[in-house]
């Protein structure tokens, strides 16, 4: 274990936590520490030209990004070991989620540099604060592979997880991710979706996906912008056996309104449903 004490002449590494959208959400201490460190390491230092401005911080920046982390690295620790204090912040949010800054950490508390962090935003936690799932236990998924086959392999190994699962999704595939959590986690999986959170056209919209996906798909507006999507934890009965996979297994050996009445009366689902996936189970067998 490293000590979290500083060595005397060393510097401090200020991880900043910076608005998601809405300037307003900037802390006090963040804006003094940003105007009192030497040098700010900015994942786009364009990018975060308009806050630094807008809360006149003229501190000197530098970028440091996914592609040029490592290199950078090497250099920023150098100075921290020199007596530097140095902030890292993203484009929005807490560096490191799903952002970069990882390596950057790791190295620094290896060297036994401080590391403090400038608590402030977060979309996960924003989303997960107004989603209405249960926030007793969540998983933080970040963003799942973007190819079709990487995506379903990922949800199919959270299918039988009961927490609260949290997801960033670019807006161009947030159609594709909500059919492919439909044909993985079920129809009636209840799913939240967190749009533009604090920036002028936020929504917070929460339904079962088969109610979610045609919402979605008719109104383009709600695939755009930013997005958070939470899905609701499986619950005990669903985890034992999905309904198709009953269903396929009562087809084997019942007729068709036998197996679709025992399987409602299993997992509790309606039968009307119920008999529409024991019709496509039926058909794809023939
Ligand atoms: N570090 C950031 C944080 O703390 O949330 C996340 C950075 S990640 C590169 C960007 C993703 O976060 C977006 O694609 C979206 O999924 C989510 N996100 C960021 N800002 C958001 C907002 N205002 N509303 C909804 N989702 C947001």
């Amino acid at each position: 274990m490293k000590s979290e004490g500083t060595k005397n002449n060393q510097g401090v590494l200020y991880i900043i936590a910076t608005p998601i959208g809405n300037l307003q959400d900037m802390s006090f201490r963040a804006i003094e520490i940003l105007k009192q460190v030497d040098c700010i390491a900015a994942e786009d230092t364009r990018h975060s030209l308009p806050l630094l401005q807008h809360y006149a911080i003229s501190t000197p920046t530098f970028s440091l990004h996914e592609h040029n982390e490592r290199d950078r690295a090497g250099i920023i620790l150098d100075r921290l070991q020199n007596g530097e204090s140095i902030a890292l912040i993203s484009d929005a949010g807490t560096p490191l989620i799903s952002d970069p800054g990882y390596f950057l950490v790791r190295e620094a508390r290896g060297l036994g540099i401080r590391v403090i962090p400038i608590p402030g935003a977060c979309a996960a936690i924003a989303a997960l604060s107004v989603a209405g799932l249960p926030t007793d236990r969540f998983i933080f998924e970040g963003f799942l592979p973007v190819k079709t086959k990487g995506r379903v392999d990922r949800l199919t190994a959270l299918k039988n997880e009961s927490r609260t699962m949290i997801f960033y999704e670019a807006p161009h595939r947030i159609l594709d991710l909500l059919q492919d959590m439909q044909s993985v986690f079920g129809q009636e999986r209840e799913v939240v979706i967190a749009r533009e959170l604090t920036k002028k056209f936020e929504t917070t919209y929460s339904a079962k996906l088969t109610e979610l996906i045609p919402w979605v798909a008719q109104d383009t507006n709600q695939q755009r912008g930013e997005i958070v999507v939470l899905v609701s934890g499986t619950t005990e009965s669903e985890s034992l056996i999905p309904a198709a996979e009953l269903l396929t297994l009562l087809l084997e050996n019942l007729p068709l309104k036998q197996a679709v009445d025992l399987a409602a009366k299993i997992t509790g689902e309606r039968k009307n449903e119920l008999y529409e996936q024991a019709l496509l189970i039926k058909n794809k067998k023939l």
